[in-house]
Order: structure tokens, then C-alpha cells, then sequence
């Protein structure tokens, strides 16, 4: 039999869809993917989220926000969604060898932030890396940072960076900036930003110690590596929506974002979306959980309209 509603994703968004559509009575089934807890499960203090005077750790919160769907009857099934069918209802969704039907869906995938890949920066996510500098950087209050990339992202963070660190050291891989001309302007005037141009980072220092004792930088014109003393190193080069199992099932934007309207419709009727997977401008835990709210809503109306 077909479900009323099933949720994809298991970060804010998707979290909160299900507390709202679980309290809705719609008995929503949500998939948890294999990185439970979205984004916030790889990271350390939250201290920006409602509620919590005194911070909370990211996976903490995460677990709190399932206990909560979980009290009012959301069931959960774990695995990564192998692909979506939405061009016939019910719906279809397969997670690896399951399959699974619904009168409507609410997407709440997300989307991550890219990361260079190398091992020691993946061991201090949480430890001194971060992806998110809005998150994060109160943590740098004094302290010397280092941004990679050159884009739009690494210009905003790099200048909000420059609230809290007392110098803030921009690494881009070649001798000039893709960020847009006002963005650029804006950072090259602030004195707290200095440039180092040509130059990649070949390895974070030092995982033994479990936080960022400085960078390895690699010229890459020359290959002569250097090292740079710094307390954090946030990864600025972008984030890629985790659209793939969507793609000619509905409307994605060039980027390969979401495109939602009217709230959070689809431009499938019946399919839903919310959090980061269409949101490139706020990418927050709380706006992420005020969609996951408003999607589950919207899913509420259209299953009273269309029958679940
Ligand atoms: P982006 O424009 O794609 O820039 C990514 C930057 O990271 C590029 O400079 C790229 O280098 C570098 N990079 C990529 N992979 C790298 C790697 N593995 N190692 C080192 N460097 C790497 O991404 P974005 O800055 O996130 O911007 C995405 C979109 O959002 C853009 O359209 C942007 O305008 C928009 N945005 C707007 C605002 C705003 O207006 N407030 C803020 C943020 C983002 P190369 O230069 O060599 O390609």
C-alpha cells in the first residue's frame, strides 16, 4: 500500500517536515541517508540555534530533533535513495533493493559543502575545518584563518571572517579572483585580508593534535610548499546539491538546485522541497528547519485537496 507521504533526508528540513506532518497524522515514512542528521552531524558547537542558551553539539541536536519525529509516530527506513519515479502516481522512491510507493514526497536532500579531499582535512571537520563560516567563526575570536578559494563564497566568508580573526589569509589557486567584481572590492579593501595567489593547500596540521596548527601550501607554478601558521582553515569552494537521483524527474536550475514555487512546491504537484537543497542564499540549520515546517504544510493541503 502506498504511503501518504514519504521524506527524503535526515538533516533540519527533513526533521522538522516529519514533527509537523507526524503531528499532521499523515504517518510519514522518512529515509535517512548513510550521513545521518545532514550537515549538522559533522560539526561540533551550534550556538546559533534557537533554544539552546548554552550551544549544543551539532549530532546531539540532530538526535534530539529524530527523538522528537519519532514520539509522534514517524517511521524511519535508512539508506541512500537510488532513484525517484514522479512521473506516475503513486510516487516511487527506491532505496537500494527496496522500493517504495507515496501519494506525495517532500524532498529534503540537502546539499554539501565541497571539500578539498584530503585526509587530514576531513579528520578536523569540527576540529579547527570548517565549510561555514557563519557557523563557525566566533570560534576564531584572535585568531589567525585561512580561506580557500576564490569565488563569491570565499569573499563573504573571508570578510565576515574578519569580525572575529585578527588576520585572515586567502588561498586561491590561481593569480586572480572568479568572485564577482563588487565582492572582490569589498575583500581587497579590508586590511585584515591578506592574498596568497598560485598556491593550493596540500595538508592540514595536525590531526595527532586534534586541532589546526597550520597549512601546507603548495605553489603550484613552481611546486615549492611552505607552511603557514593558522588556528582554522575554512574551505570555501562552493556546495553541491544533492539533486543527482532528481535530475529529469523535476525542475533543477543550471547549478542543479531545487527550483521550488509557490512555497515549497516542485514543479512536479505533490512533490515537495525544502532546506538546502533549493536554499543557495541563507544555508542555515534554522531557515532549513522553517522550510522543513513549511513543506510539511504544504503536503498536509495537498494531500486534503488530491487524497492521500
Ligand atoms: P564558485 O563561483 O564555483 O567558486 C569556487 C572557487 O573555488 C573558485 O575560485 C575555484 O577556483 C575554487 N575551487 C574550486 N574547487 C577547488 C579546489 N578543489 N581547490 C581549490 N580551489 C577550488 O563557487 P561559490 O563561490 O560558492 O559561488 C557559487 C555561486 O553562488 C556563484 O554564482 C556566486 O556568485 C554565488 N554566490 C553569491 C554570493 C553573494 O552574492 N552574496 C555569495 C556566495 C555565492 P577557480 O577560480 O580556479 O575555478
Amino acid at each position: 500500500m502506498a504511503e501518504n507521504v514519504i521524506i527524503l533526508g535526515s538533516g533540519c528540513a527533513g526533521l522538522t517536515a516529519a514533527i509537523y506532518a507526524a503531528r499532521a497524522d499523515l504517518n510519514p515514512l522518512l529515509v535517512e541517508g548513510t550521513q545521518q542528521g545532514g550537515q549538522l552531524a559533522i560539526t561540533t558547537d551550534v550556538e546559533n540555534f534557537p533554544g539552546f542558551p548554552e550551544g549544543i553539539q551539532g549530532p546531539e541536536l540532530m538526535e534530539l530533533m529524530k527523538k522528537q519525529a519519532a514520539r509522534f509516530g514517524t517511521r524511519f527506513v535508512t539508506g541512500d535513495v537510488t532513484r525517484v519515479d514522479v512521473t506516475k502516481k503513486p510516487f516511487t522512491v527506491e532505496i537500494e533493493e527496496q522500493r517504495y510507493q507515496a501519494a506525495a514526497l517532500i524532498v529534503a536532500t540537502g546539499a554539501s559543502a565541497k571539500f578539498i579531499g584530503l585526509e587530514s582535512e576531513r579528520a578536523l571537520v569540527g576540529h579547527g575545518v570548517s565549510a561555514c563560516a557563519t557557523c563557525d567563526a566566533f570560534f576564531f575570536k584572535g585568531r589567525e584563518v585561512v580561506v580557500v578559494g576564490g569565488g563569491d563564497t570565499a569573499m563573504e566568508e573571508a570578510t565576515f571572517l574578519t569580525k572575529f580573526a585578527s588576520k585572515v589569509t586567502v588561498v586561491h589557486r590561481r593569480d586572480h579572483l572568479k568572485a564577482s567584481k563588487i565582492m572582490q572590492d569589498r575583500a581587497k579593501a579590508n586590511p585584515k585580508i591578506h592574498w596568497i595567489w598560485n598556491s593550493v593547500v596540500a595538508d592540514i596540521l595536525d590531526p595527532a593534535q586534534k586541532k589546526v596548527t597550520h597549512v601546507r601550501l603548495k605553489n603550484v607554478i613552481d611546486g615549492t610548499q611552505t607552511d603557514l601558521p593558522c588556528g582554522g582553515v575554512f574551505i570555501a569552494i562552493g556546495h553541491q546539491p544533492n539533486t543527482g537521483f532528481l535530475k529529469g524527474q523535476v525542475e533543477l536550475d543550471p547549478n542543479g538546485y531545487l527550483v521550488l514555487k509557490k512555497g515549497t512546491q516542485t514543479s512536479v504537484p505533490g512533490v515537495f522541497g525544502c532546506g538546502d537543497i533549493h536554499d543557495v542564499r541563507y544555508k542555515q540549520a534554522v531557515t532549513a528547519a522553517g522550510w522543513g515546517c513549511m513543506a510539511a504544510l504544504d503536503c498536509e493541503r495537498y494531500l486534503q485537496e488530491h487524497g492521500s
